[in-house]
């Protein structure tokens, strides 16, 4: 199965793609998680994109793209894979389809998370306090609000592109993480 999650920041696309993951046998590509790994290492992405990431903004599609392309040829995708975070810009999305069509891969379903933009600051709080050991860099109000913009600005659009494709399941994300879970499971029955 190869699948796309995407959602708000601090809507659950993490925690959604994981659980996908371990039921499922599907490898998790996260764009976020990658940069994140970079960062840490202090490659030369890992320096370009840091203070972007800091800030809340989105790095440049090349990058995410190749890291995406990079990582689909992997073993770990035989039994397909979730992409977790990207596409999140129209210009993606269309690097995407070409990076899928030159393997000739398709795409079974993008699941879109709806969540209120009033609870998400919330759940980044305590998404903060659970990980006060090694708190990311953005997740604070104010970068937490340039994600928001750039994610109705930019993702939306992206999210729209798979609408008029006709793959695009959108699930209610508000609930808690099991309720949310069973949301996900039942919108892919119908793929
Ligand atoms: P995430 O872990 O998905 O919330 O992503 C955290 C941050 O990583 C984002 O705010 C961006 O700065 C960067 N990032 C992750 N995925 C992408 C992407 N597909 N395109 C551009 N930037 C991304």
């Amino acid at each position: 199965m190869k699948l796309i999650m995407l959602g708000p920041p601090g809507g659950g696309k993490g925690v959604q793609s994981q659980r996908l993951s371990e039921e499922r046998g599907l490898a998790q590509l996260s764009t976020g998680d990658m940069l994140r790994l970079a960062i840490k290492q202090g490659t030369e992405i890992g320096n370009q994109v840091k203070d972007i990431m800091a800030r809340g903004e989105l790095v440049s599609d090349d990058i995410v793209i190749d890291l995406i392309a990079n990582s689909i040829d992997g073993p770990e995708c035989a039994k397909g894979f979730i992409l977790d975070g990207f596409p999140r810009t129209l210009a993606q999305a269309k690097g995407l389809d070409e990076v899928l069509g030159a393997r000739n891969i398709g795409l079974d379903a993008v699941i879109a998370l709806n969540v209120d933009d009033g609870i998400l600051l919330e759940r980044i709080e305590k998404r903060a306090r659970e990980n006060a050991g090694d708190p990311r860099a953005d997740d604070n109000a104010e970068a937490l609000k340039k994600r928001l913009e750039i994610y109705h600005a930019q993702t939306r659009p992206a999210i729209g592109y798979y609408a008029d494709k006709g793959v695009l399941k959108t699930v209610d994300g508000m609930a808690d993480i099991e309720t949310v879970a069973m949301n996900v499971a039942k919108a892919l029955e119908t793929i």
